[in-house]
């Protein structure tokens, strides 16, 4: 079982969290609008096309059994291991930047 460094609550069991897929995606932009009209490819690759890492990957994740806040992560996708937490809003330390 992953031990998991919460920001707000620290060290909690797996059991507690929910993954919440990749962090740092970037809505489509089409010129200065971000409401602009975006290709239907873009949409989709937008919504449902992700990259699978196999090492770190930046995460989110989610203390849904405990405080309820979400968060990133950089974990190793192969190893389990986490290399940082940190909040939402903040970019991932230096060497963990894609
Ligand atoms: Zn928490």
């Amino acid at each position: 079982m992953m031990k998991i460094t919460c920001p707000w609550c620290g060290v909690r069991g797996e059991e507690e969290f929910t993954h919440g897929g990749p962090s740092h995606l970037a809505r489509p932009v089409v010129g200065d609008n971000p409401m602009g009209d975006v290709s239907d490819a873009d949409w989709a690759d937008y919504l449902f096309m992700r990259d699978n890492v196999k090492g770190v990957s930046l995460e989110r994740w989610g203390h849904i059994q405990g405080c309820g806040q979400w968060f990133n992560m950089a974990r190793d996708s192969v190893t389990h291991e986490i290399h940082a937490v940190y909040k939402m809003g903040e970019q991932p330390p230096e060497g963990w930047r894609s």
